[in-house]
């Protein structure tokens, strides 16, 4: 069984669709084993998205996700990591599969409602950063 990390981003929350996120989650069965709801601050979310340090948005990306609370869970299922990848949808909601948390719930990519491991090993490292061993079950 695997898990994978998801983040329900601020444009989402700010929406109020965090139960129909959690709805698409639980339906395609993936258990959320850990969930709150945070702020991040600018260093977390810089730590979090290091691998985009170079990259011209990510001042904007650090923006965004600081401009309000986020959703963070822990989902469990088989293929978690791909699974969820396919219920999010293209990185840019105006590429995404209709259907998907991102066409449904998104309009651009600077905010487009979630984020979702991309590797196992990914997964391992984002769950590092906000749950501790005690938080997951
Ligand atoms: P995430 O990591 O959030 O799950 P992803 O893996 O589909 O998304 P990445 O390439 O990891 O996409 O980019 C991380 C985030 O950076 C994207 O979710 C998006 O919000 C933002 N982003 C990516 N490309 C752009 C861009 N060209 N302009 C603005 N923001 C972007
Ligand atoms: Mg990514």
């Amino acid at each position: 069984i695997e898990q994978t990390f998801s983040i329900v981003k601020p444009d989402a929350v700010g929406k109020n669709v965090i139960g129909e996120i959690y709805s698409r989650f639980e339906k395609a069965g993936l258990k959320i084993v850990a969930a709150k709801m945070v702020h991040l601050s600018a260093d977390k979310a810089g730590e979090f998205y290091a691998e985009h340090r170079e990259r011209p948005f990510f001042n904007d990306l650090v923006g965004f996700m600081t401009s309000g609370p986020i959703m963070v869970q822990v989902l469990e299922g088989e293929n978690a990591v791909a699974l969820n990848r396919d219920l999010m949808g293209a990185t840019n909601p105006k590429e995404a599969a209709a259907g998907t948390i991102r066409a449904d719930f998104a309009e651009e990519v600077s905010a487009n409602a979630v984020h979702g491991s991309d590797s196992p090993e990914s997964a391992r490292r984002e769950i590092g950063i906000f749950f501790s061993a005690d938080e997951i079950f």
